[in-house]
Parts: C-alpha cells; sequence; structure tokens
C-alpha cells in the first residue's frame, strides 16, 4: 500500500543561485513541479508515495526520474515523452523570497501524460490521490487526469487537490477557472492561497471563500496564508493556526510541504476525514505550518523538504508568529 499516489507534472525549476563574476543572475538546477513535491514531502516525512506523470526522453527526465527514486517514490507510473522535452520553469525571486515563474512547455512532456498511460493498479493500491491544476491545462493529459481522478473516487480514495494558479500556461482565465473548478468538484481536500480562493470563488473573505468550497463538498479546505499561517474549515469548525518564524530564503515548494506533511498525518488515520476531531486536526495543520516553514529555509522545493526529526525539533523549539 501507498499512504499518497500523486498525479501530474515533474519538471526543472531553475532557481536563482546569485550571481557569475561578470554580475548575471546564475540559476540552479532543481526538481521540481508541485504533486511531485508534494509526493517528496510526504516521503521524506517517513511515508510511502508513488508517482504517475511523464517526462522527456532526455537528460533532464533521466535527471528527475533519478531524483524520485532517490527519495524512495515509486516511479512505475512516470512515462517518458518521445514527441516533447522535460518541462523547465525559471523561478525569478523578489526581495521578500517570494516568486514568479516563467515556463518551457511548447508542449512540455508533463502535458503529453495519454489515458494508456496510467497505471490503474497504482491508483488501487494508494490511500490518498492528489493531483494539481497544471495536468488539465492541455491535453492529452487533461483526459488522462480526469480518468485517474474517476478511478480514485470509484475506488473511494481520498481525493486531495492543489488549484494551483499559473495564468501564463492558460488559454484565458474564464476557462483556467472552468477547469479548476471542475477538480474541486471530486476534491475531499483542497489547499489553496487566499488568491486561489479569491479567483475561484470570488470571495476574498477567507470565512465566505472557505464556506462555498465547503458547501461543494470539500471536507477539508486549507488556505495557507504564507508567513501568516493558515487558514482551514472542517466540520469540526473553522480556525487561524499561526506559522513558525524562520530565516526565509525561497518560498518556493513551502506550499506543497505544507499539503505533503498534510497528507502524510491524514493518512495514517484509521478513521474517515469526517471524523477528524478538531484538536486532532489544529494539530495536523501546526505540524503542516513547521513543515512548511521548514522548506523556506532552503532553495529549490524537492531538495528543500524537511524530514521528520527537523519538523519535531521545530514543533518543541520553534517560535509562532503573532
Ligand atoms: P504554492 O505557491 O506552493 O502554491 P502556497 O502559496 O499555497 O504555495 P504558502 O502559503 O506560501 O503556500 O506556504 C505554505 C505554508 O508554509 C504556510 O501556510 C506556512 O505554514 C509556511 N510558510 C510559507 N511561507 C512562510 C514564511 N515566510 N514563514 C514561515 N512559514 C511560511
Amino acid at each position: 500500500m501507498y499512504d499518497v499516489i500523486a498525479l501530474g507534472e515533474l519538471l526543472i525549476d531553475f532557481t536563482p543561485a546569485g550571481f557569475s563574476d561578470n554580475g548575471n543572475t546564475l540559476f540552479e538546477m532543481n526538481p521540481g513541479g508541485a504533486p511531485a513535491n508534494v509526493l517528496t514531502a510526504v516521503t521524506k516525512l517517513g511515508g510511502k508515495g508513488a508517482f504517475i506523470g511523464k517526462v522527456g526522453d532526455d537528460q533532464f527526465g533521466y535527471f528527475l526520474k533519478k531524483v524520485l527514486e532517490n527519495n524512495q517514490i515509486n516511479t512505475d507510473g512516470l512515462k517518458f515523452a518521445t514527441k516533447a522535452n522535460t518541462t523547465l520553469a525559471f523561478v525569478h525571486l523578489d526581495d521578500k523570497g517570494d516568486r514568479s515563474f516563467t515556463f518551457y512547455r511548447n508542449p512540455g512532456a508533463d502535458t503529453m501524460l495519454e489515458e494508456e498511460d496510467i497505471e490503474l493498479d497504482l491508483i488501487e493500491k494508494g490511500k490518498i490521490f492528489h493531483f494539481g491544476s497544471l495536468s488539465m491545462t492541455d491535453e492529452p493529459s487533461k483526459s488522462a487526469t480526469l480518468k485517474a481522478i474517476e478511478y480514485a473516487k470509484q475506488n473511494k480514495k481520498i481525493i486531495s487537490y492543489d488549484p494551483n494558479w499559473r495564468p501564463p500556461l492558460w488559454e484565458n482565465e474564464t476557462v483556467a477557472k472552468k477547469e479548476m473548478v471542475l477538480g474541486l468538484q471530486y476534491a475531499d481536500i483542497v489547499k489553496l492561497s487566499e488568491d486561489e480562493l479569491q479567483f475561484l470563488t470570488g470571495e476574498s473573505n477567507l470565512e465566505y471563500g472557505s464556506k462555498t468550497l465547503f458547501d461543494m463538498g470539500i471536507k477539508l479546505v486549507l488556505v495557507t496564508l504564507g508567513a501568516k499561517g493558515c487558514y482551514y474549515r472542517h466540520t469540526s469548525g473553522t480556525g487561524h493556526i499561526p506559522a513558525y518564524r524562520v530565516n526565509v530564503v525561497d518560498t518556493t515548494g513551502a506550499g506543497d510541504a505544507f499539503l505533503g506533511a498534510v497528507l502524510y498525518n491524514i493518512s495514517k488515520m484509521d478513521y474517515s476525514l469526517e471524523k477528524l476531531e478538531a484538536q486532532e486536526l489544529e494539530k495536523i495543520i501546526d505540524f503542516a505550518n513547521a513543515t512548511g516553514a521548514l522548506c523556506t529555509t532552503k532553495r529549490g522545493a524537492i531538495p528543500a523538504m524537511p524530514t521528520l526529526e527537523e519538523v519535531k525539533y521545530l514543533l518543541v523549539h520553534g517560535v509562532k508568529s503573532l
């Protein structure tokens, strides 16, 4: 059995890493892609994970497969595209460590995942099925993603969804919203930012926006707020859990680290998501805040995922923001 099966993009994040002798920005080749990041967070904490996706039949693709293997992730569901290269994303960091992206994906191998590529038996062996919105920007990966979600749903898996909003990857906002909302209809757990909440629900108010999602049938809504922590809504109630204070280097992957930590803990439960009590849920979110915070202290996403020991240390010795 696997704790989490994640489907979606696996790509290279070129992260700024200082300057050359002539003053130009240097970029470091970091493995990334939100679903792969989430899975690495799970396995780094000690959970079991398997990945479903596609990379190019090129040096970047081979490197990424190795990275997953080195992080104890099953790669039986990782396929190689012959007609597209591995997707590349250049990360630009501002003074606060917040980032924006430039994608090289025309098309990228991740969008070439086909329905026939999906190893359904892997999905069957997982407790949680996780996906994001980037595999729904283009065909054939959109149909492949929907097939996988439908299969996971039929097999009563817990469905986790991160509607990452990356405007340059969509034809226009209307299409983006329609497809991203489609993902919400399948989800039990959703993790999103305030901007994504506003984009999808039209509500900037956390309470009203999360209620809209809850009323759609989502059992656990997690709105991550960067250095301010997380707001949640669940049957047991709503609340805000503050973040940990850390020295931020690069926020890439913090949301994925956070979500991976939530899924890691939920996969260990022997009762249903609805039965989770408020106190236990708050502990899970606090643990996820610590995991997200630690991820911001190093460059890149996958290389920055913390171990269980590191998270436990911060939980005991860390200082929380107000
Ligand atoms: P993504 O861009 O990957 O979708 P996100 O916007 O959902 O991420 P954030 O809200 O930036 O994710 O971060 C997720 C969690 O990581 C936060 O809820 C918080 O617990 C922790 N975190 C992020 N940034 C910081 C920070 N500057 N200081 C402390 N903790 C942070």
